[in-house]
């Protein structure tokens, strides 16, 4: 079923290779002119010049299909190549984007200084206020774009009621959901039309890959394709080898990091509670308080492998914290199997207000942290020690 690579090692040939062989070449012969021709006007599909399409992309593709339960899905270079290719190739000048104000700053940067360029508008709305976005659905919108799990406050949007507003809309749905990839949550299943990842995350799981991959039906993914071949943005054979590498291992991280990471959330909530640590709240989807506990429980699997918190005293109090680990790294990425902590108020949210942050729900002492497979006792450890008194 997967030539080159298999989500399923028990679903290849009894003999052979048990990994799929790389295949760097840019271009592949033809025995004549005709195969030239038919292969030129894509009357044929074979493997010709790498920038349409290679092997070791096209086994990454499958088996994400496959974890998606997608017709098909195509993969780039980076989860921005993937966010700016379905932007670009769903959407035309004079038509609307609607955004959800929760998704990342990649994707916010793109859809600021960008679309608005090549008159594309944009709208974006507050994805936890159910009015805001019937209202923006009011005028007709090609395509809306929500993120969940949030990075990073780890709200959950509903994404069954935002696929069901936007069909009623006729309006195409895309989630990026690089903070929950399948097991934990399978985005389609909830009636959203695409969805996305930065596999630079979980997906590849041991950072050292940047990649990006959109799941979804072949009716749209086929101008997400040609947009990619027309700009350039193919994953590398080299990259698509190791996430298919990856993705033998991608139920058993996220299982074990998941589990830490409840763990974590759940140390850390009962060390605020009983007064041992400077701690003002503790965010992870399933901890009993969360304000989309119900959702997140109909559409995770699990709570995911991330969880954030706020350090009493603000960010003079979680600098000296963050400043402290000796565990734990201090890294802006997320999804690998070693923990890492990120202040957002330094990072992926400095470039906000301290007012448009508490708008979003992000606290000056918020650290959020990525839980790798160092085991949740150490992580805590950690954690505990970089809050203590010095
Ligand atoms: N989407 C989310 C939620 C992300 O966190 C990121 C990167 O951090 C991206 C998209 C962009 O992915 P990449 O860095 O692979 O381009």
């Amino acid at each position: 079923m997967y030539p080159y690579g298999t989500p399923d090692p028990h679903d290849r040939a009894p003999d052979g290779p048990l990994s799929s062989p790389l295949f760097r070449a840019t271009t592949s012969a033809s025995p004549d002119a005709e195969t030239v021709r038919a292969l030129g006007v894509r009357e044929r599909h074979d493997e010709f010049y790498s920038r349409y399409g290679h092997p070791n992309a096209r086994a990454f593709e499958s088996s994400i299909a496959a974890l998606e339960g997608a017709e098909g899905a195509v993969s780039f270079a980076s989860g921005m190549a993937a966010m700016h290719a379905v932007l670009c190739g769903l959407v035309s000048q004079g038509e609307r984007v609607l955004i959800a104000e929760q998704v990342y700053g990649g994707t916010v940067g793109l859809a600021t200084a960008d679309l608005p360029r090549f008159g594309i508008e944009v709208e974006w709305f507050d994805a936890f206020d159910p009015r805001a976005l019937h209202a923006a659905l009011s005028r007709p919108a090609r395509l809306c774009v929500v993120e969940t799990p949030v990075n990073p406050t780890l709200r959950v949007v509903d994404l069954q009621a935002v696929a069901a507003a936007c069909r009623e809309a006729g309006t195409t749905t895309l989630v990026d959901a690089t903070f929950a990839p399948p097991p934990v949550q399978r985005s389609l299943d909830h009636g959203v039309d695409l969805v996305l990842h930065s596999a630079t995350k979980f997906l590849g799981g041991h950072s050292d890959v940047l990649a990006g991959v959109v799941a979804g039906p072949h009716r749209l993914l086929r101008p997400i394709e040609a947009f990619r071949a027309r700009s350039g943005g193919i994953l590398a054979p080299d990259s698509a080898w190791l996430l298919c590498r990856s993705a033998a291992t991608l139920a058993l991280r996220l299982a074990a990091q998941q589990e830490s990471a409840a763990a974590v959330a759940a140390q850390l909530l009962s060390a605020a509670e009983a007064g041992d640590a400077p701690i003002d709240a503790v965010h992870y989807p399933f901890l009993v308080g969360h304000p989309d506990a119900v959702v997140a429980r109909r559409q995770m699997a699990g709570g995911g492998a991330l969880c954030s918190f706020e350090v009493r005293g603000g960010l003079d109090a979680a600098i000296r914290m963050f400043d402290r680990l000796r565990l734990v790294a201090r890294a802006p990425s997320l999804g690998g199997v070693e923990s890492l902590a990120s202040l957002p108020a330094h990072s992926t949210h400095a470039s906000l207000t301290p007012e448009e942050r508490a708008a979003r729900g992000i606290a000056p002492g918020l650290v959020r942290i990525s839980v790798g497979l160092e085991g949740a006792d150490r992580i805590v450890a950690d954690l505990l020690q970089a809050l203590g008194p010095a």
